[in-house]
């Protein structure tokens, strides 16, 4: 499928044409669960759309480990009304790719993979959205660019060094090595497991001092066998604070001990781009965590701008799921529907007989 075939929605803006562009209703910045389901929400109102990525239709989720399973079952991840057919309550993650580029197929979304937004000019129903290969003309636009893109980094030597990685994808040429894995959440858990699987000898270090609440029940109870059982080395209330070309030295409550090493993954968390919020004129909070929304509608402390997905919580990621963004995607389509109406009202001309 051609998925930058949405040549037919695109008001391209060159120079003084601009203010006599047509315009596009809405652009949507990423292509993850949220900006697909705005898209979809919108046509089902009658709304046009253009979403960017920039990378991937996906780009999050493709870069998700190989064989992780979703947690949440299907009829969670589903958008518009399409069933997710699988045998399985917690779909892979091949599935739900596949799934997802259906749905965008269905509704025959328009997308262009591999071109990054990074300006936002212009005010409500008259945006000039400015992307790496063109600027285009809108009324509105949904910011949906989630939280997957910037790892939060430990800040310690060696922490740049080519043998750290913040993503975790598959064991493959880490056979009988010795690999660390930072993190006491999900994605450190079933990286561990699925190492340990793979005969890597693997240690879990984790600053607390027990898994956090947050894991699931069937990876820390298999963890936790594991553990005990010898086959993982866990360090708790333990942090690196080095890393080298061999090994890694790591406080922990016995002492400073060095541990040889030969790849490191820092499964540390994520965080948003708050900058391309800022830069796009959205508000923050007095933390500047969060950003300023309407609790209704999700338009953003810049009118015509809306937030859906994950990067509404701002730096509170673990708020929001895949379920959230499908709903605020109904709150917005369903907020610029009316604002739609409402301008329209305000134009046409009224009878008076
Ligand atoms: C390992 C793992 C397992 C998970 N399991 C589940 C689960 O079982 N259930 C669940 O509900 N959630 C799960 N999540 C969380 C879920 O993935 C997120 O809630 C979801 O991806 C958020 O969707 P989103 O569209 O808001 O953001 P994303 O999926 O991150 O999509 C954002 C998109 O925006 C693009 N983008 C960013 N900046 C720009 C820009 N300037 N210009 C153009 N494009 C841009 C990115 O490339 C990306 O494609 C999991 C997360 C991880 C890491």
């Amino acid at each position: 499928m051609d998925l930058n075939s949405g040549m037919n929605f695109i008001h391209q803006v060159h120079g003084p044409e601009e203010s006599r562009a047509p315009k596009v209703d809405v652009v949507i910045v990423g292509a993850g669960p949220a900006g697909l389901a705005c898209a979809v929400e919108l046509r089902l109102r009658g709304l046009d759309s253009l979403i960017f990525d920039k990378g991937r239709l996906l780009n999050s989720l493709s870069n998700f480990p190989t064989q992780m399973q979703f947690f949440t079952s299907p009829p969670g991840l589903e958008i518009g009304g399409l069933p997710l057919d699988s045998p399985d309550t917690r779909p892979g993650r091949a599935e739900v790719l596949n799934y997802y580029h259906r749905v965008a197929k269905h509704y025959e979304l328009s997308i262009r993979q591999d071109e990054r937004v990074h300006q936002i000019e212009g005010q409500d129903e008259a945006f000039t959205v400015r992307t790496t290969h063109s600027a285009y003309a809108c009324r509105k636009v949904i910011i949906a660019t989630g939280y997957f893109d910037i790892p939060i980094w430990l800040g310690i030597p060696g922490e740049d060094s080519n043998k750290v990685s913040h993503y975790y994808q598959d064991p493959s040429g880490l056979s009988g090595r010795a690999v660390v894995v930072i993190g006491g959440r999900n994605s450190a858990g079933t990286a561990a497991l699925e190492l340990n699987r793979a005969g890597v000898h693997v240690t879990l270090i984790h600053r607390g001092a027990a898994f956090t609440k947050a894991m699931k029940p069937w990876i820390r109870e298999e963890l936790e066998a594991r553990i005990d059982s010898g086959e993982i080395n866990a360090l708790f209330s333990s942090q690196v604070r080095v890393i080298q070309s061999q090994s890694i030295i790591v406080e922990t409550p016995g002492g400073t001990t060095t541990l040889r090493n030969d790849f490191v993954f820092a499964l540390t968390g994520y965080k948003p781009d708050m900058g391309f919020l800022t830069e796009a004129g959205v508000g923050l909070d007095a933390a500047g965590k969060r950003p300023l929304l309407n609790a209704q509608s999700l338009e953003s402390s810049r009118p015509g701008i809306y937030l859906a997905g994950v990067v509404a919580a701002g730096l509170h990621t673990n708020e929001l799921n895949i379920e959230h963004a499908k709903a605020h995607a109904r709150c917005v389509a369903s907020n610029i529907a009316v604002a739609d109406l409402n301008s329209q009202t305000l134009h046409q001309p009224v009878s008076v007989d």
